[in-house]
Protein backbone atom coordinates (compact mmCIF):
# COMPACT_ATOMS: atom_id res chain seq x y z
CA UNK A 1 0.00 0.00 0.00
CA UNK A 2 1.39 3.14 -0.77
CA UNK A 3 0.85 6.80 0.87
CA UNK A 4 -2.12 7.59 -1.44
CA UNK A 5 -4.19 4.52 -0.65
CA UNK A 6 -4.11 5.62 3.23
CA UNK A 7 -5.29 8.54 1.78
CA UNK A 8 -8.25 7.44 0.34
CA UNK A 9 -9.06 5.35 3.08
CA UNK A 10 -9.14 8.00 5.61
CA UNK A 11 -11.97 10.50 6.16
CA UNK A 12 -10.16 14.58 6.08
CA UNK A 13 -8.44 15.09 9.13
CA UNK A 14 -10.10 18.61 10.67
CA UNK A 15 -7.58 20.58 9.20
CA UNK A 16 -8.17 19.23 5.51
CA UNK A 17 -11.74 19.57 5.84
CA UNK A 18 -11.39 23.37 6.82
CA UNK A 19 -9.44 24.06 4.00
CA UNK A 20 -11.88 21.79 1.40
CA UNK A 21 -14.92 24.07 3.49
CA UNK A 22 -12.69 27.59 1.99
CA UNK A 23 -12.46 25.67 -1.63
CA UNK A 24 -15.87 25.04 -1.16
CA UNK A 25 -17.67 28.31 -0.42
CA UNK A 26 -14.99 29.95 -2.64
CA UNK A 27 -13.38 31.95 0.60
CA UNK A 28 -9.90 30.80 -0.85
CA UNK A 29 -9.30 28.88 -4.01
CA UNK A 30 -6.32 27.56 -3.35
CA UNK A 31 -4.99 27.40 0.30
CA UNK A 32 -1.43 28.77 0.98
CA UNK A 33 0.17 27.22 3.45
CA UNK A 34 3.50 27.55 4.99
CA UNK A 35 6.24 25.65 7.46
CA UNK A 36 8.32 28.14 9.69
CA UNK A 37 11.51 26.83 11.15
CA UNK A 38 13.69 28.71 13.34
CA UNK A 39 16.87 28.00 12.14
CA UNK A 40 18.51 27.32 15.33
CA UNK A 41 18.81 23.23 15.20
CA UNK A 42 17.84 20.62 13.48
CA UNK A 43 14.72 19.14 12.45
CA UNK A 44 13.36 16.18 13.96
CA UNK A 45 10.56 13.60 13.57
CA UNK A 46 8.28 16.38 14.99
CA UNK A 47 8.89 18.49 12.15
CA UNK A 48 8.15 15.85 10.14
CA UNK A 49 4.44 16.48 11.34
CA UNK A 50 4.16 20.12 10.64
CA UNK A 51 6.36 19.77 6.86
CA UNK A 52 3.91 16.47 5.84
CA UNK A 53 0.86 18.56 6.82
CA UNK A 54 1.78 21.83 5.40
CA UNK A 55 3.29 20.76 2.31
CA UNK A 56 0.76 17.41 1.97
CA UNK A 57 -2.20 20.37 2.03
CA UNK A 58 -0.54 22.28 -0.81
CA UNK A 59 0.44 19.41 -2.86
CA UNK A 60 -3.22 18.11 -2.76
CA UNK A 61 -5.18 21.28 -3.63
CA UNK A 62 -2.23 21.99 -6.71
CA UNK A 63 -1.07 24.98 -4.37
CA UNK A 64 2.13 26.29 -2.60
CA UNK A 65 3.95 25.57 0.22
CA UNK A 66 6.15 28.32 1.88
CA UNK A 67 9.34 27.76 3.18
CA UNK A 68 9.82 30.67 5.56
CA UNK A 69 12.55 30.45 8.40
CA UNK A 70 11.77 32.50 11.56
CA UNK A 71 14.86 34.13 11.88
CA UNK A 72 13.91 36.81 14.70
CA UNK A 73 16.54 35.76 17.27
CA UNK A 74 20.17 36.34 15.98
CA UNK A 75 21.85 35.17 19.05
CA UNK A 76 20.75 31.25 18.50
CA UNK A 77 20.43 31.06 14.86
CA UNK A 78 23.06 30.39 11.76
CA UNK A 79 23.12 30.04 7.99
CA UNK A 80 24.26 26.44 8.99
CA UNK A 81 20.72 25.33 10.30
CA UNK A 82 19.02 26.95 7.16
CA UNK A 83 21.19 24.74 4.95
CA UNK A 84 20.54 21.74 6.96
CA UNK A 85 16.71 22.28 7.00
CA UNK A 86 16.08 22.85 3.44
CA UNK A 87 18.13 19.64 2.97
CA UNK A 88 16.08 17.84 5.02
CA UNK A 89 12.95 19.47 3.54
CA UNK A 90 13.76 18.87 0.19
CA UNK A 91 14.68 14.93 0.70
CA UNK A 92 11.19 13.96 2.26
CA UNK A 93 10.10 14.72 -0.93
CA UNK A 94 8.55 18.51 -1.08
CA UNK A 95 9.56 21.30 -3.11
CA UNK A 96 9.11 24.98 -2.23
CA UNK A 97 9.79 26.47 -5.67
CA UNK A 98 10.14 29.86 -5.49
CA UNK A 99 8.62 30.05 -2.12
CA UNK A 100 11.72 30.91 0.23
CA UNK A 101 11.63 33.27 2.75
CA UNK A 102 12.75 35.16 5.39
CA UNK A 103 11.52 37.07 8.42
CA UNK A 104 14.71 38.79 8.24
CA UNK A 105 13.26 40.26 4.45
CA UNK A 106 10.67 41.85 6.45
CA UNK A 107 12.51 43.45 8.88
CA UNK A 108 12.60 47.15 7.68
CA UNK A 109 8.61 46.16 6.80
CA UNK A 110 7.94 45.43 10.37
CA UNK A 111 9.53 48.40 11.36
CA UNK A 112 7.05 50.52 9.76
CA UNK A 113 4.18 48.39 10.55
CA UNK A 114 4.77 48.88 14.57
CA UNK A 115 5.67 52.77 13.40
CA UNK A 116 2.05 52.79 12.44
CA UNK A 117 0.98 50.78 15.61
CA UNK A 118 2.76 53.69 17.71
CA UNK A 119 0.76 56.45 15.49
CA UNK A 120 -2.38 54.88 16.29
CA UNK A 121 -1.78 55.13 20.27
CA UNK A 122 -1.18 51.08 19.88
CA UNK A 123 2.11 50.62 20.98
CA UNK A 124 4.63 52.14 23.32
CA UNK A 125 8.17 52.30 24.50
CA UNK A 126 8.65 51.21 28.18
CA UNK A 127 11.78 51.54 30.30
CA UNK A 128 10.53 48.75 32.72
CA UNK A 129 13.48 45.94 33.37
CA UNK A 130 12.58 42.53 32.00
CA UNK A 131 11.90 41.49 35.51
CA UNK A 132 9.75 44.38 36.41
CA UNK A 133 7.40 43.97 33.50
CA UNK A 134 7.29 40.00 35.06
CA UNK A 135 6.09 41.50 37.81
CA UNK A 136 3.72 44.26 36.62
CA UNK A 137 2.02 41.46 34.14
CA UNK A 138 0.03 39.59 37.11
CA UNK A 139 -1.03 36.20 37.26
CA UNK A 140 -3.64 33.78 35.95
CA UNK A 141 -5.60 34.92 39.00
CA UNK A 142 -4.57 38.63 39.09
CA UNK A 143 -4.49 41.19 36.60
CA UNK A 144 -1.15 42.86 35.55
CA UNK A 145 -0.68 46.73 36.82
CA UNK A 146 0.15 49.07 33.62
CA UNK A 147 3.38 50.38 33.30
CA UNK A 148 4.52 53.91 34.22
CA UNK A 149 5.52 54.35 30.37
CA UNK A 150 2.17 53.38 28.98
CA UNK A 151 0.34 56.63 28.52
CA UNK A 152 3.71 58.70 27.05
CA UNK A 153 2.47 60.87 24.12
CA UNK A 154 2.55 59.35 20.53
CA UNK A 155 5.13 61.62 19.66
CA UNK A 156 7.73 60.74 22.52
CA UNK A 157 7.00 56.78 21.55
CA UNK A 158 7.79 57.67 17.73
CA UNK A 159 11.23 59.48 19.07
CA UNK A 160 12.30 56.82 21.26
CA UNK A 161 11.40 53.83 18.95
CA UNK A 162 13.71 55.65 16.38
CA UNK A 163 16.31 55.73 19.02
CA UNK A 164 16.33 52.32 20.14
CA UNK A 165 16.47 51.64 16.22
CA UNK A 166 19.63 54.06 15.97
CA UNK A 167 21.41 52.35 18.72
CA UNK A 168 21.45 54.86 21.31
CA UNK A 169 20.09 52.99 23.79
CA UNK A 170 21.75 49.44 25.61
CA UNK A 171 20.05 46.12 25.45
CA UNK A 172 17.53 46.20 27.92
CA UNK A 173 17.02 49.61 28.94
CA UNK A 174 13.85 49.82 26.20
CA UNK A 175 11.29 47.73 24.51
CA UNK A 176 8.04 48.28 22.49
CA UNK A 177 4.66 47.03 23.91
CA UNK A 178 1.78 46.61 22.05
CA UNK A 179 -0.90 48.76 24.35
CA UNK A 180 -3.83 45.86 24.51
CA UNK A 181 -4.90 45.71 27.81
CA UNK A 182 -3.14 44.59 31.19
CA UNK A 183 -6.91 43.17 32.67
CA UNK A 184 -6.81 40.49 29.94
CA UNK A 185 -7.80 37.27 31.65
CA UNK A 186 -5.14 36.63 28.94
CA UNK A 187 -1.62 36.61 30.00
CA UNK A 188 -0.01 37.03 26.00
CA UNK A 189 -2.66 40.10 25.57
CA UNK A 190 -1.30 41.91 28.55
CA UNK A 191 1.04 44.79 27.13
CA UNK A 192 2.90 41.72 24.98
CA UNK A 193 6.91 43.39 23.76
CA UNK A 194 7.15 43.70 20.12
CA UNK A 195 10.61 44.58 19.48
CA UNK A 196 13.68 44.31 22.09
CA UNK A 197 17.28 45.66 21.50
CA UNK A 198 19.76 43.04 21.10
CA UNK A 199 23.45 44.26 19.58
CA UNK A 200 24.18 40.81 17.63
CA UNK A 201 24.99 40.87 14.10
CA UNK A 202 22.48 38.90 12.60
CA UNK A 203 23.49 35.64 10.22
CA UNK A 204 21.62 37.69 6.96
CA UNK A 205 21.26 41.57 8.08
CA UNK A 206 24.07 41.74 9.28
CA UNK A 207 24.77 45.23 11.67
CA UNK A 208 21.37 46.82 9.92
CA UNK A 209 19.39 45.98 13.05
CA UNK A 210 20.16 46.42 16.89
CA UNK A 211 16.35 45.78 17.53
CA UNK A 212 15.01 42.67 16.38
CA UNK A 213 11.04 41.70 16.58
CA UNK A 214 9.11 39.25 18.62
CA UNK A 215 8.44 36.05 17.19
CA UNK A 216 4.44 36.79 18.20
CA UNK A 217 4.29 40.40 16.01
CA UNK A 218 6.91 38.72 13.00
CA UNK A 219 4.57 35.41 12.43
CA UNK A 220 0.97 37.31 11.72
CA UNK A 221 2.59 39.72 9.76
CA UNK A 222 4.53 37.44 7.80
CA UNK A 223 2.03 34.99 6.87
CA UNK A 224 -0.02 38.34 6.10
CA UNK A 225 2.69 39.99 3.26
CA UNK A 226 2.58 36.63 1.89
CA UNK A 227 -0.86 35.84 1.41
CA UNK A 228 -1.18 32.38 3.39
CA UNK A 229 -4.59 31.45 4.08
CA UNK A 230 -4.28 28.98 6.85
CA UNK A 231 -1.63 29.63 9.13
CA UNK A 232 -0.97 25.84 10.84
CA UNK A 233 0.87 25.38 14.17
CA UNK A 234 0.72 23.57 17.25
CA UNK A 235 -1.51 23.80 20.58
CA UNK A 236 0.48 26.12 22.33
CA UNK A 237 0.21 28.62 20.61
CA UNK A 238 -3.87 28.37 21.01
CA UNK A 239 -3.30 30.96 23.59
CA UNK A 240 -1.04 33.25 21.50
CA UNK A 241 -4.40 33.52 18.35
CA UNK A 242 -5.61 36.37 20.08
CA UNK A 243 -2.57 38.08 19.85
CA UNK A 244 -1.84 36.95 16.21
CA UNK A 245 -5.32 37.99 15.41
CA UNK A 246 -5.16 41.56 17.05
CA UNK A 247 -1.94 42.87 15.25
CA UNK A 248 -3.75 41.99 11.87
CA UNK A 249 -6.73 43.31 13.05
CA UNK A 250 -5.75 46.88 14.41
CA UNK A 251 -3.70 47.12 11.18
CA UNK A 252 -5.84 46.08 9.03
CA UNK A 253 -3.63 44.01 6.86
CA UNK A 254 -4.98 42.92 3.48
CA UNK A 255 -4.54 39.55 4.12
CA UNK A 256 -5.47 37.84 7.51
CA UNK A 257 -4.88 34.50 7.95
CA UNK A 258 -6.65 31.79 10.25
CA UNK A 259 -4.50 30.15 12.94
CA UNK A 260 -5.29 26.81 13.24
CA UNK A 261 -3.61 24.61 16.20
CA UNK A 262 -3.12 21.23 15.79
CA UNK A 263 -1.49 18.45 18.46
CA UNK A 264 2.30 18.34 18.06
CA UNK A 265 3.66 14.61 17.70
CA UNK A 266 4.55 12.61 20.61
CA UNK A 267 6.62 9.75 19.90
CA UNK A 268 7.76 6.67 22.72
CA UNK A 269 11.04 5.87 23.44
CA UNK A 270 12.61 9.49 22.38
CA UNK A 271 12.99 13.20 23.26
CA UNK A 272 12.16 15.52 20.79
CA UNK A 273 12.90 18.94 22.35
CA UNK A 274 16.15 20.80 20.25
CA UNK A 275 17.49 21.29 23.95
CA UNK A 276 17.75 17.69 24.91
CA UNK A 277 19.31 16.40 21.38
CA UNK A 278 21.82 18.85 21.65
CA UNK A 279 22.65 17.16 25.17
CA UNK A 280 23.04 13.86 23.95
CA UNK A 281 25.15 15.40 20.90
CA UNK A 282 27.17 17.69 23.25
CA UNK A 283 27.50 14.60 25.74
CA UNK A 284 28.63 12.58 23.11
CA UNK A 285 26.11 10.27 23.86
CA UNK A 286 25.62 10.01 20.40
CA UNK A 287 27.55 10.26 17.71
CA UNK A 288 26.38 14.03 16.27
CA UNK A 289 22.82 14.89 14.90
CA UNK A 290 22.86 12.68 12.20
CA UNK A 291 23.55 9.77 14.35
CA UNK A 292 21.36 6.85 13.61
CA UNK A 293 19.93 6.58 16.80
CA UNK A 294 18.31 10.63 16.62
CA UNK A 295 15.05 10.72 15.74
CA UNK A 296 16.29 13.79 13.72
CA UNK A 297 15.17 13.75 9.43
CA UNK A 298 19.26 13.57 9.18
CA UNK A 299 19.40 11.24 11.84
CA UNK A 300 16.50 8.95 9.75
CA UNK A 301 18.48 9.57 6.91
CA UNK A 302 21.69 8.51 7.77
CA UNK A 303 19.98 5.43 9.29
CA UNK A 304 18.86 4.68 5.84
CA UNK A 305 15.44 5.11 6.14
CA UNK A 306 13.35 5.83 2.88
CA UNK A 307 11.40 9.63 2.78
CA UNK A 308 8.35 7.50 2.07
CA UNK A 309 8.93 6.10 5.02
CA UNK A 310 8.61 8.88 7.29
CA UNK A 311 5.43 10.38 5.10
CA UNK A 312 3.84 7.09 5.26
CA UNK A 313 3.85 7.71 9.37
CA UNK A 314 2.69 10.84 9.14
CA UNK A 315 -0.16 9.94 7.12
CA UNK A 316 -0.36 7.14 9.69
CA UNK A 317 -0.78 8.80 12.46
CA UNK A 318 -3.04 11.92 11.10
CA UNK A 319 -3.56 15.15 12.59
CA UNK A 320 -5.75 15.92 15.38
CA UNK A 321 -6.96 18.31 18.28
CA UNK A 322 -5.40 16.19 21.59
CA UNK A 323 -2.21 15.62 23.07
CA UNK A 324 -1.47 12.39 22.30
CA UNK A 325 1.71 10.18 22.23
CA UNK A 326 2.62 7.45 19.32
CA UNK A 327 4.43 4.51 19.99
CA UNK A 328 7.66 4.51 18.28
CA UNK A 329 6.50 0.95 16.89
CA UNK A 330 4.14 2.78 14.55
CA UNK A 331 7.29 4.27 13.01
CA UNK A 332 9.37 1.76 12.90
CA UNK A 333 6.64 -0.19 11.35
CA UNK A 334 6.02 2.29 8.73
CA UNK A 335 9.57 1.88 7.82
CA UNK A 336 9.27 -1.67 7.51
CA UNK A 337 6.27 -1.88 5.18
CA UNK A 338 8.09 0.31 2.89
CA UNK A 339 11.27 -1.60 3.06
CA UNK A 340 9.27 -4.66 2.83
CA UNK A 341 8.12 -3.70 -1.16
CA UNK A 342 11.46 -1.62 -1.92
CA UNK A 343 14.24 -2.95 -0.36
CA UNK A 344 15.66 -6.07 -2.61
CA UNK A 345 16.77 -8.93 -0.92
CA UNK A 346 20.79 -10.37 -0.23
CA UNK A 347 22.34 -12.94 2.18
CA UNK A 348 24.63 -11.45 4.65
CA UNK A 349 26.17 -13.21 7.63
CA UNK A 350 26.49 -11.31 10.83
CA UNK A 351 28.22 -13.93 12.94
CA UNK A 352 29.90 -16.28 10.39
CA UNK A 353 30.72 -20.14 10.99
CA UNK A 354 32.74 -21.71 8.45
CA UNK A 355 30.97 -24.76 6.79
CA UNK A 356 33.40 -27.31 4.20
CA UNK A 357 31.42 -28.97 2.03
CA UNK A 358 33.62 -32.29 1.30
CA UNK A 359 32.43 -33.70 -1.81
CA UNK A 360 32.21 -30.09 -3.49
CA UNK A 361 35.44 -29.94 -5.84
CA UNK A 362 38.36 -27.85 -4.35
CA UNK A 363 39.08 -25.51 -7.04
CA UNK A 364 34.95 -25.70 -8.60
CA UNK A 365 32.86 -22.74 -7.86
CA UNK A 366 29.72 -21.96 -10.20
CA UNK A 367 26.81 -18.80 -9.41
CA UNK A 368 23.30 -19.65 -8.51
CA UNK A 369 20.67 -17.61 -9.38
CA UNK A 370 18.94 -15.86 -6.48
CA UNK A 371 15.59 -13.74 -6.41
CA UNK A 372 16.41 -10.25 -5.61
CA UNK A 373 12.66 -10.21 -4.08
CA UNK A 374 10.92 -13.47 -3.39
CA UNK A 375 6.99 -11.70 -4.29
CA UNK A 376 8.30 -9.46 -7.28
CA UNK A 377 9.43 -11.05 -10.06
CA UNK A 378 9.57 -7.29 -11.77
CA UNK A 379 12.61 -7.14 -9.13
CA UNK A 380 15.05 -9.81 -11.36
CA UNK A 381 17.69 -12.23 -10.10
CA UNK A 382 21.38 -12.04 -9.07
CA UNK A 383 24.22 -14.57 -9.49
CA UNK A 384 25.61 -15.05 -6.40
CA UNK A 385 28.93 -16.94 -6.36
CA UNK A 386 28.63 -21.10 -4.76
CA UNK A 387 32.29 -22.63 -3.71
CA UNK A 388 33.14 -25.40 -1.44
CA UNK A 389 33.75 -23.24 1.21
CA UNK A 390 31.14 -21.22 2.81
CA UNK A 391 29.55 -19.13 5.58
CA UNK A 392 26.82 -19.38 7.37
CA UNK A 393 25.46 -17.79 10.71
CA UNK A 394 26.43 -18.97 14.07
CA UNK A 395 23.16 -19.33 15.31
CA UNK A 396 21.85 -21.54 12.59
CA UNK A 397 24.05 -24.35 13.74
CA UNK A 398 23.23 -26.10 17.44
CA UNK A 399 25.10 -29.19 18.35
CA UNK A 400 22.61 -30.40 20.71
CA UNK A 401 19.51 -28.62 19.26
CA UNK A 402 15.85 -28.69 20.74
CA UNK A 403 12.68 -30.20 19.31
CA UNK A 404 11.20 -26.79 17.53
CA UNK A 405 14.91 -26.20 16.13
CA UNK A 406 14.68 -27.08 12.35
CA UNK A 407 18.53 -25.39 11.18
CA UNK A 408 21.36 -27.31 11.04
CA UNK A 409 22.90 -29.54 13.75
CA UNK A 410 24.57 -33.30 14.25
CA UNK A 411 22.51 -35.82 11.68
CA UNK A 412 20.64 -33.20 9.72
CA UNK A 413 20.20 -31.94 6.26
CA UNK A 414 18.64 -28.34 5.57
CA UNK A 415 18.64 -26.11 2.17
CA UNK A 416 21.10 -23.78 1.60
CA UNK A 417 18.44 -20.87 0.12
CA UNK A 418 18.81 -21.08 -3.92
CA UNK A 419 21.66 -23.55 -3.62
CA UNK A 420 21.66 -27.26 -2.61
CA UNK A 421 20.85 -29.62 0.19
CA UNK A 422 23.73 -30.02 2.63
CA UNK A 423 24.19 -32.82 5.85
CA UNK A 424 25.72 -32.28 8.36
CA UNK A 425 29.49 -34.60 8.78
CA UNK A 426 31.54 -33.12 11.01
CA UNK A 427 32.49 -30.74 13.21
CA UNK A 428 35.91 -28.68 14.50
CA UNK A 429 36.13 -27.40 17.53
CA UNK A 430 38.71 -25.16 19.51
CA UNK A 431 40.69 -26.85 22.16
CA UNK A 432 41.03 -24.30 24.34
CA UNK A 433 37.28 -23.26 24.58
CA UNK A 434 35.23 -26.31 23.05
CA UNK A 435 33.48 -23.61 20.57
CA UNK A 436 32.45 -25.10 17.03
CA UNK A 437 35.06 -23.18 14.85
CA UNK A 438 33.99 -25.11 11.61
CA UNK A 439 31.55 -27.84 10.01
CA UNK A 440 31.95 -30.28 7.79
CA UNK A 441 28.97 -31.45 5.32
CA UNK A 442 28.22 -32.97 2.32
CA UNK A 443 26.53 -31.46 -0.46
CA UNK A 444 23.44 -33.47 -2.92
CA UNK A 445 24.29 -32.51 -6.52
CA UNK A 446 20.94 -33.22 -7.17
CA UNK A 447 19.39 -30.84 -5.23
CA UNK A 448 20.91 -27.45 -7.36
CA UNK A 449 18.43 -24.32 -6.81
CA UNK A 450 17.40 -26.13 -3.55
CA UNK A 451 14.50 -28.16 -4.97
CA UNK A 452 14.28 -31.50 -3.27
CA UNK A 453 15.55 -34.56 -5.28
CA UNK A 454 13.33 -37.23 -4.54
CA UNK A 455 10.37 -35.70 -2.92
CA UNK A 456 12.88 -36.00 0.49
CA UNK A 457 11.62 -32.84 2.49
CA UNK A 458 13.60 -30.47 4.87
CA UNK A 459 12.36 -28.79 7.10
CA UNK A 460 15.18 -25.52 7.44
CA UNK A 461 16.53 -22.72 5.02
CA UNK A 462 19.63 -21.06 5.90
CA UNK A 463 21.60 -18.50 3.90
CA UNK A 464 24.98 -17.99 3.01
CA UNK A 465 27.88 -16.51 1.26
CA UNK A 466 30.82 -18.10 -0.31
CA UNK A 467 34.31 -17.92 1.87
CA UNK A 468 35.87 -16.97 -1.45
CA UNK A 469 33.84 -14.65 -2.95
CA UNK A 470 32.15 -12.67 -0.32
CA UNK A 471 33.66 -9.17 0.72
CA UNK A 472 34.14 -8.51 4.73
CA UNK A 473 32.20 -5.81 6.28
CA UNK A 474 30.62 -4.08 8.93
CA UNK A 475 27.50 -3.74 10.21
CA UNK A 476 26.45 -1.93 13.36
CA UNK A 477 23.56 -2.84 14.78
CA UNK A 478 21.25 -0.15 16.28
CA UNK A 479 18.30 -0.15 18.32
CA UNK A 480 15.93 2.17 20.07
CA UNK A 481 18.27 4.99 22.50
CA UNK A 482 15.73 4.51 25.33
CA UNK A 483 14.56 1.83 27.54
CA UNK A 484 11.49 3.39 28.52
CA UNK A 485 8.65 4.99 26.86
CA UNK A 486 8.80 8.22 28.46
CA UNK A 487 12.52 9.03 29.25
CA UNK A 488 11.58 12.49 30.54
CA UNK A 489 8.02 10.84 32.62
CA UNK A 490 9.78 10.25 35.71
CA UNK A 491 10.53 13.34 37.75
CA UNK A 492 13.33 11.40 39.89
CA UNK A 493 15.32 10.75 37.34
CA UNK A 494 16.98 12.55 33.94
CA UNK A 495 16.26 11.44 30.68
CA UNK A 496 20.10 10.32 29.84
CA UNK A 497 19.43 7.66 32.71
CA UNK A 498 17.63 5.70 30.73
CA UNK A 499 19.69 5.41 27.62
CA UNK A 500 19.70 1.87 26.26
CA UNK A 501 23.45 0.78 26.21
CA UNK A 502 22.29 -1.96 23.64
CA UNK A 503 21.52 0.83 20.90
CA UNK A 504 23.91 0.41 19.26
CA UNK A 505 25.95 -2.73 18.50
CA UNK A 506 29.19 -2.74 15.87
CA UNK A 507 29.94 -6.01 14.49
CA UNK A 508 33.54 -6.01 12.37
CA UNK A 509 33.40 -9.40 11.12
CA UNK A 510 30.41 -9.51 8.41
CA UNK A 511 30.78 -11.62 5.38
CA UNK A 512 28.26 -10.31 2.41
CA UNK A 513 27.43 -11.40 -1.10
CA UNK A 514 29.98 -9.74 -3.36
CA UNK A 515 27.16 -8.08 -5.86
CA UNK A 516 26.76 -5.58 -2.57
CA UNK A 517 29.74 -3.68 -3.69
CA UNK A 518 28.09 -2.67 -6.64
CA UNK A 519 25.61 -0.65 -5.26
CA UNK A 520 26.37 3.11 -4.27
CA UNK A 521 25.97 4.46 -0.87
CA UNK A 522 22.63 5.08 0.87
CA UNK A 523 21.09 1.62 -0.86
CA UNK A 524 18.53 -0.02 1.18
CA UNK A 525 18.76 -4.24 1.52
CA UNK A 526 16.63 -6.70 3.16
CA UNK A 527 19.32 -9.16 4.60
CA UNK A 528 17.83 -12.21 4.36
CA UNK A 529 16.60 -13.98 7.81
CA UNK A 530 17.95 -10.65 9.73
CA UNK A 531 16.51 -7.35 8.99
CA UNK A 532 17.01 -4.08 6.76
CA UNK A 533 20.31 -2.62 6.15
CA UNK A 534 21.82 0.42 4.42
CA UNK A 535 25.15 1.05 3.07
CA UNK A 536 26.63 4.21 5.22
CA UNK A 537 27.06 7.01 3.22
CA UNK A 538 30.01 8.54 5.54
CA UNK A 539 31.85 5.53 7.01
CA UNK A 540 31.84 3.04 4.16
CA UNK A 541 35.05 3.13 1.80
CA UNK A 542 34.92 2.26 -1.72
CA UNK A 543 34.79 -1.66 -1.65
CA UNK A 544 34.80 -1.66 2.30
CA UNK A 545 31.22 -0.88 3.08
CA UNK A 546 29.68 0.00 6.44
CA UNK A 547 26.13 -0.86 7.05
CA UNK A 548 23.43 0.43 9.73
CA UNK A 549 20.63 -1.67 10.85
CA UNK A 550 17.50 0.96 9.61
CA UNK A 551 15.06 -1.83 11.82
CA UNK A 552 14.52 -5.27 12.65
CA UNK A 553 12.10 -8.11 10.63
CA UNK A 554 9.82 -8.13 13.23
CA UNK A 555 8.92 -5.82 16.37
CA UNK A 556 11.05 -7.32 19.23
CA UNK A 557 9.40 -4.69 21.76
CA UNK A 558 5.97 -5.12 21.87
CA UNK A 559 5.13 -6.69 24.86
CA UNK A 560 3.47 -9.42 23.27
CA UNK A 561 6.92 -10.24 21.25
CA UNK A 562 9.39 -9.77 24.17
P1 LIG B 1 11.36 22.20 19.58
O1 LIG B 1 10.34 22.81 20.50
O2 LIG B 1 11.21 20.73 19.38
O3 LIG B 1 12.74 22.56 19.89
P2 LIG B 1 10.50 24.23 17.84
O4 LIG B 1 9.03 24.25 17.99
O5 LIG B 1 11.26 25.23 18.60
O6 LIG B 1 11.03 22.78 18.15
P3 LIG B 1 10.42 25.46 15.29
O7 LIG B 1 11.54 25.67 14.38
O8 LIG B 1 9.84 26.63 15.99
O9 LIG B 1 10.90 24.38 16.34
O10 LIG B 1 9.27 24.64 14.59
C1 LIG B 1 8.87 24.79 13.24
C2 LIG B 1 7.49 24.23 13.08
O11 LIG B 1 7.46 22.85 13.44
C3 LIG B 1 6.49 24.93 13.97
O12 LIG B 1 5.35 25.24 13.21
C4 LIG B 1 6.18 23.93 15.05
O13 LIG B 1 4.89 24.08 15.53
C5 LIG B 1 6.38 22.61 14.34
N1 LIG B 1 6.73 21.55 15.29
C6 LIG B 1 7.77 21.53 16.15
N2 LIG B 1 7.74 20.43 16.91
C7 LIG B 1 6.65 19.71 16.51
C8 LIG B 1 6.06 18.45 16.91
N3 LIG B 1 6.59 17.71 17.89
N4 LIG B 1 4.95 18.04 16.27
C9 LIG B 1 4.41 18.78 15.28
N5 LIG B 1 4.91 19.95 14.85
C10 LIG B 1 6.01 20.43 15.46
MG1 LIG C 1 9.06 26.62 18.74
Amino acid sequence: MDTNDIKKDKPLDFIRQIVADDRASGKHQQPITRFPPEPNGFLHIGHAKSICLNFGIAEENDSICHLRFDDTNPTKEEDFYVESIKKDVDWLGYDWGDKLFFASDYFARLYDFAVRLIEMDKAYVCELTAEQIRQYRGTLKESGKDSPYRNRSIALNLELFKRMKDGEFTEGSHVLRAKIDMASPNLNMRDPVLYRIMKVPHHRTGDTWCIYPMYDYTHCLSDALENITHSLCTLEFEDHRPLYDWVLDTLETDCHPRQIEFARLNLSYTVMSKRKLLKLVEGRYVDGWDDPRMLTISGLRRRGCPPASIRRFCETIGVGKKESWIDMGVLENCIREDLNESAPRVMGILDPLKVVIDNYPEEQSEEIEAKNHPQKPEMGTRKVPFSREIYIERSDFMEDPPKKYFRLGPGREVRLRYAYYIRFASMVKDEQTGEVVEIHCTYDPQSKGGSSPDGRKVKGTIHWVSATHCIPCTVRLYDRLFLTENPEGDKTTEFIDHLNPESKIVLENCRLEPGIVDHPPGSRFQFERQGYFSIDPEDSESGKPVFNRIVTLRDSWTKANR
